[in-house]
């Protein structure tokens, strides 16, 4: 039997792996203290060139502080001239330095390797596979950073998030007070239109009776005048109602024109026509200069009608007695039709020339008091004229200077010379339709001042109180005209015209206390004709009675 002697068999591996360990950036230390020992050295370094700085750095994973920079730089930068180079370098550690030995590779990486006595041939197999070495640590550098970028990416989307969560809460809180600035806003149209509907509704029956009391013709003077009286103060009050009225449509944007083709100079002589009382009450000169041609115009009459009604009475109201007024209109080359009232009364100072366009303002410091006002009609007067495409300009010297105010129109036709005026005659009393007319409306003494005017104007009249009698009316007997009050005990106006015009074909007013644009649309919605806001116009109840008949 032979003997078989026993041998120890000492694996080594081959040079690639234990250098490719060097590749895993976990278990680098180690992996470099094997390939320095396999190649007789203590440790090794490995220096990459850095593409972005353009110098060579100790590679990651590697001790990057190394002591006497300045040393180890050159001792590098030989290493790339030279083949192999041993010196003794700074080191960290308890000895402070280290017999080194560099070698640099094709591609200019260094391999350093620490201690010992380094075989030179495995060295120069190592620096062999240094240029794969730098492409893995390279590649490694690259991920680094694009972990980096990634993360500061990520942290600059959580932040974008954070920011559109925190702009959403803004834009919701903003959604929320936006809503609650509307909700407001409706409640205070509400609350505006239930006013002006209580403290318009007592004041009809006032003004109907004072009015058909003036007409009795044995009044003594003092009773006639008491009644004259009581009738200026009561229009004065549905005046300021109307202003308020007016006031909410203008900031609330609703102003709602009716447009219709007109001659300004034809507004301006109505307007005239109405000062007149006025001007002979405080003995104030007018003077006229209307504009030979016709100053063609789209507006809405009744509005343009209020905004030189509104000047010539503040003209009036600040000129005191014995002053003068002159109101002229002309027809500008460029376009626009004026209307220019000049007078000489209490003037304007001119840090005041436009704040006296704002809402609630008054000009000189004692208007208020001297000349009542609220200082809302100059404010309705500008929206009107600007709403049309106009406008609205304010002059004055200085105080006691007198004012001129011009409202400014835009023309629809070019200004032809020797175009004539148009002559604008009132129109001529006419007795009109005489109609069978039914009122229903429950308030006792409005339906009996009614019953008594459409009397007294030829008219036959029926007045019921309820929607049920309405129509038990319309049933049994024939009626012309419906005039309606649109808040019923038992149903709403509207209910009632709408079945009204669908079984009997009948035309219909109505009568309110609310006269918001919404109330209107609401009524004619219903099938009215027209829509009345109370008090009423016993004039303009007459002569919107006699359009639906006509019309009808
Ligand atoms: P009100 O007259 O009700 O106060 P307005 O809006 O019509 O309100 O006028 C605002 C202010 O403009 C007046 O208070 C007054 O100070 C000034 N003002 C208007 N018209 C004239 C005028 N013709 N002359 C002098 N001041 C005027």
């Amino acid at each position: 039997m032979y003997f078989q002697p026993k041998a120890t068999i000492v694996y080594q591996p081959p040079l690639l792996s234990l250098v490719s360990a060097l590749t895993n950036p976990d278990h680098r230390q180690e992996a470099a203290r094997i390939v320095a020992r396999h190649a007789g050295a203590e440790n090794l370094l490995i220096f990459v060139r850095d593409l972005e700085l353009g110098t060579l750095l100790p590679a990651p994973g590697f001790i990057q502080t190394l002591p006497n920079a300045r040393q180890w730089h050159d001792f590098v930068g030989e290493c790339q001239i030279g083949h192999t180079i041993n010196r003794q370098l700074s080191f960290p550690g308890p000895a402070g330095e280290a017999q080194v030995t560099g070698i640099a590779g094709e591609d200019g990486s260094v391999l350093v390797l620490l201690g010992g006595t380094p075989n030179v041939e495995i060295v120069l197999d190592i620096a062999l596979l240094l240029p794969l070495l730098a492409a893995a640590f390279e590649g490694e550098r690259r991920a680094i950073i694009a972990k980096g970028s990634a993360r500061i990416a990520k942290q600059a989307a959580d932040q974008a998030k954070l920011l559109a969560t925190s702009l959403e809460t803004a834009r919701s809180a903003l959604r929320t007070a936006l809503s609650d600035a509307e909700e407001a806003n409706r409640a205070k149209d509400r609350f505006l239109a239930a006013l002006s509907h209580e403290l318009r509704t007592p004041l009809t029956p006032v003004l109907i009776a004072v009015t058909a009391m003036e007409r009795e013709s044995e009044l003594s003077e003092l009773t006639r005048h008491d009644l004259e009286m009581i009738r200026r103060n009561v229009e004065l009050e549905v005046n300021l109602i109307d202003d308020l009225l007016d006031l909410s449509r203008v900031i609330s944007g609703k102003l709602r024109l009716r447009r219709e083709t007109l001659d300004l100079n034809r507004l301006a002589a109505q307007a005239l026509e109405i000062c007149a009382p006025y001007l002979l009450e405080k003995k104030i000169r007018l003077e006229t200069d209307l504009s030979p041609t016709a100053l063609t115009i789209v507006v809405d009459a009744t509005r343009v009608q209020q905004v030189l009604w509104n000047l010539l009475k503040n003209a009036v109201k600040f000129t005191p007695e014995n002053g003068s007024l002159s109101v002229k209109t002309t027809a500008g080359m460029d376009g626009i039709a004026r209307f220019i009232v000049r007078d000489s009364g209490v003037g304007i100072e001119p840090e005041a020339l436009t704040r006296i366009f704002g809402v609630f303002e008054q000009g000189n410091v004692n208007t208020p008091r001297e000349f009542g006002g609220l200082g809302l009609g100059l404010a309705i007067s500008k929206a009107i004229t600007n709403a049309h495409g106009g406008g609205l300009l304010a002059e004055s010297p200085g105080l006691g200077k007198g004012a001129t105010f011009t409202v400014e129109l835009p023309l629809t036709t070019p200004v032809e010379s020797g175009q004539r005026l148009q002559p604008s005659p009132i129109a001529p009393a006419n007795p009109g339709h005489l109609a069978r007319i039914l009122v229903a409306e429950d308030h006792r003494d409005t339906a009996q001042l009614l019953m008594r005017i459409l009397h007294r104007a030829g008219h036959g009249v029926k007045t019921v109180a309820s929607v049920t009698e309405a129509l038990e009316s319309l049933k049994t007997e024939r009626f012309d005209l419906l005039l309606s009050d649109v808040g019923l005990p038992d149903a709403s106006g509207y209910e009632l015209m709408r079945s009204a015009s669908k079984l009997y074909g009948i035309a219909g007013i109505a009568m309110s206390g609310f006269g918001m644009d919404d109330d209107i649309r609401r009524s004619l919605e219903a099938g009215f004709a027209e829509h009345l806001t109370k008090p009423l116009d016993i004039q303009h109840l007459k002569q919107v009675i006699q359009r639906v008949l006509t019309a009808g």
